[in-house]
């Protein structure tokens, strides 16, 4: 594909079959690195832009190979509450050498390099899925914006296709990014979880000011847009916050979905096979 095989990005997944991203049936590319550091996030391992190695505990064998084939001695056996691999993420320099030699898979890296021509490979195996169901691709993440020139050159690859493109964004970011991108997406799907301020911030690690600003914009464009809102029991799904995000984005324009996304009780599995505390109780 010439010039566009050289541009790279990192992602951590791509869901083909997808039916909860959007129209029709999608395939869900997951890009990673985000902004944000919302406590309840459901795919941690979407948030840092590093490849971070994964330990999924209930593959483990506790065999040992992993341990022997670290040249850093990043890795140890540990015995309780059950016999499992100890990582010490600060000696690890992820060369991979534990992830190859695990026999169950226990050990993964959470995140590749990969590049537009290789993304777009796999997007356009199911095209004729996308022509007869409505559907096409979404970028989310992590959040997708966080790569802005990898998302645009896929999405842009699409649109030659005339692939139906979708973008699942937190929106924080440079208005100039939103710019650069709009163009080739026909489907912008918003998250905005928290609408007072100071609770964002707490809950988030950043301010929703540009998040609401770039919401206003998005919408006075008219571009298509949906907005969802995360159900965490005791933070977003209080009648206050569900009123407030209603009716800022019914003002926006009264014809603007929102939908609600239920929270799911695994995701504690996730931080877990990340060394990340989880902070939701
Ligand atoms: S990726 Fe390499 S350094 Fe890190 S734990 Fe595995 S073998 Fe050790
Ligand atoms: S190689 Fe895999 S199965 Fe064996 S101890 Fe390491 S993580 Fe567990």
């Amino acid at each position: 594909m010439g010039k566009i095989a050289e541009i790279e990005g990192i992602i951590f997944k791509i869901k083909r079959f997808s039916v909860h991203d959007g129209p029709g049936i999608r395939t869900s590319v997951f890009l990673k690195g985000c902004p944000l550091n919302c406590i309840w996030c459901h795919s941690p391992e979407g948030i840092s832009s590093d490849i971070v190695i994964w330990h999924d505990q209930s593959l483990c064998i506790a065999c040992g190979e992993c341990v022997n084939a670290c040249p850093e001695k990043a890795l140890e056996l540990a015995n309780e509450p059950q016999p499992h691999v100890r990582i010490n993420r600060k000696s690890c320099i992820r060369n991979g050498d534990c992830v190859k030699i695990c026999p169950t898979g226990a050990l993964q890296f959470a995140g590749s390099k990969t590049s537009v021509t290789d993304v777009v490979d796999e997007i356009i195996k199911d095209i004729l899925y996308y022509e007869t169901s409505g559907g096409g691709v979404t970028l989310t993440g992590g959040e997708p914006l966080n790569q802005p020139y990898f998302s645009k050159e896929i999405l842009k690859e699409c649109k030659k296709r005339n692939i139906h493109t979708a973008i699942e964004s937190c929106l924080f970011t440079e208005k100039e990014t939103i710019l650069a991108i709009m163009d080739f997406v026909d489907l912008f799907i918003v998250d905005i979880k928290i609408f007072d301020g100071q609770q964002h911030i707490r809950y988030t690690g950043k301010s929703n000011r540009i998040i609401k600003d770039n919401l206003q914009f998005l919408a006075e464009t008219g571009k298509s847009l949906i907005v969802r809102v995360p159900v965490i029991p005791g933070i977003t799904d209080t009648v206050e916050n569900k009123n407030d995000c209603e009716k800022f984005v019914h003002n926006l324009n009264k014809h603007i979905p929102i939908e609600y996304l239920n929270y799911n009780p695994l995701t504690e599995n996730n931080y877990k096979r990340l060394d990340i505390p989880f902070l939701i109780n």
